[in-house]
């Protein structure tokens, strides 16, 4: 905690202008927790507030990881869009990992730590259920934003070259199988177990025949140390947020084998979460903080603002990455590595606010059942969460404010979802989620636990 204390610092006049303070960092450390306040540089004027739009309190602590998913809170801090709606003391705590992120909304603002922020799914869920909290506590949480699609990866090490390792496995079956058989198995990472990446880089070796709790050997590592442990040879692979996967490119460590774009495009990736018990006091600055989400996560998906985004980015407080290894992948540009033909496809980039599929920050109910089915599937969850899900989804997810946030906001009503199932969802191996109907997604699939 006194390591912790010692690095908090304030922003007052902008991120960039203190880069130079922060040289401690370099490429592939952890990012070491840091937060930043907002308050007095807003770009942007503040609306005129009435009693009805006015925050209970224009305080709030939200923690983000170093990864493309943060763009919005950021974004929303630096532009002025939170303090635009009356939150201007809001504060963006980078967190160490994924774990401090739960330890640190356990205890809330007030015991030292967050009132919610960016999530991997489902982890708001197990945080309310109790399944991953100290004593298994219930802390009750409420999902009110997507903040992001795609921009996540799976990238594999260079000694796996040449192996057939591509987006279809069944290519590359037999060498990992082999690799197992010959007491030397494929190690593959994710940031945190049984939330999003667990489940991108299990999709994408169970797709291609690869069972990845028998033929492989899965691990957690902390996003930022994914880096370094490839280095020293100590992973062959891992599913995690750019800009890790493209670093691995940039410095010639590995190759990026698959894309989650092209595994699911459109797909539910990171949310923006809250402690239920800070939402329920505060409706207003709720509403307050989701408008200001809302109109970062437009300006995140304008194009022309990506050069300016990936520079904000790449701050001390932030990523503290060069600007020039974000860009590429924020502009849907990915050298695959491996033989494979680079990418150059803006849709293939992490986006924010609408794809071809609809609304991205709108969180579809239908998106949180597929995760719970997901979670089923892996024996994360047992069986019976599936047939109590409408009820878990109907507590946790407040599609609700996200509505009424948009309505205030003045969002344009083609931009506001009429339905909380987004419908049929499409893998790139041809299996297909209706959320009418998850079991029949499950019987679809060969390889699994439950
Ligand atoms: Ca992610």
């Amino acid at each position: 905690m006194s390591n912790f204390s010692r690095r908090r610092f304030l922003i007052t006049a902008g991120t960039s202008a203190l880069s130079a303070v922060f040289l401690k960092g370099c490429l592939g450390n952890p990012p070491e927790p840091t937060s930043s306040t907002g308050s007095s540089t807003a770009a942007v004027t503040p609306i005129a507030l009435t009693p009805e739009t006015t925050p209970e309190t224009p305080t709030v602590k939200l923690g983000f990881a170093p990864i493309f998913e943060a763009a919005p809170l950021i974004i929303a801090q630096e532009k002025g869009f939170f303090a635009k709606y009356g939150m201007n003391q809001v504060e963006i705590a980078k967190q160490a990992n994924w774990g401090s992120a739960r330890d640190n909304v356990e205890i809330g603002s007030a015991g030292g730590g967050i009132d919610g922020g960016q999530w991997q799914m489902p982890m708001p869920y197990l945080i309310s259920e109790g399944l991953i909290t100290k004593n298994n506590v219930k802390v009750p949480m409420y999902v009110l934003a997507m903040l992001n699609t795609q921009g996540n990866g799976i990238a594999v090490a260079k000694t796996q070259m040449g192996k057939g390792i591509t987006l279809d496995m069944s290519k590359a079956k037999d060498y990992v199988v082999g690799l197992k058989q010959s007491g030397k198995p494929f190690r593959a990472a994710f940031t945190f177990p049984k939330v999003n990446q667990d489940f991108w880089i299990r999709y994408w070796l169970a797709a291609g025949g690869i069972n990845p709790d028998t033929d492989v050997n899965l691990m957690t590592v902390p996003a930022a140390q994914t880096v370094a442990n490839m280095k020293t040879g100590s992973m062959d692979g891992f599913s995690t947020g750019d800009p890790w996967p493209t670093r691995i490119v940039a410095d010639d460590i590995g190759f990026m084998p698959a894309l989650t774009a092209q595994m699911w495009p459109s797909h539910p990736e990171e949310y923006f979460a809250m402690r239920a018990d800070w939402v329920d006091k505060n409706p207003k600055a709720t509403k307050a903080i989701l408008k200001g989400l809302m109109e970062a996560q437009q300006w995140c998906d304008n194009q022309a603002n990506r050069a300016e985004l990936a520079q904000i980015l790449s701050g001390a407080s932030y990523f503290n990455v060069p600007a020039t290894v974000l860009e590429p992948a924020l502009m849907g540009k990915y050298k695959m590595g491996d033989g494979q033909a680079d990418i150059d496809d803006y849709t293939k980039a992490v986006q924010y606010w609408k794809t071809d599929r609809g609304s991205v920050s709108y969180p579809y109910k239908s998106l949180d059942l597929w995760f719970i089915t997901e979670s089923v599937r892996w024996g994360f969850l047992p069986a019976t969460y599936l047939d109590n899900a409408k009820a878990l989804i109907d507590k946790v997810n407040r599609e609700d404010i996200w509505k009424q946030a948009a309505k205030e906001a003045g969002i344009p009503e083609a931009d506001i979802p009429s339905n909380t199932s987004r419908g049929v969802e499409k893998f790139f191996d041809g299996k297909v989620f209706d959320p009418e109907n998850p079991k029949a997604y499950l019987a679809s699939l060969a390889i699994k636990k439950v």
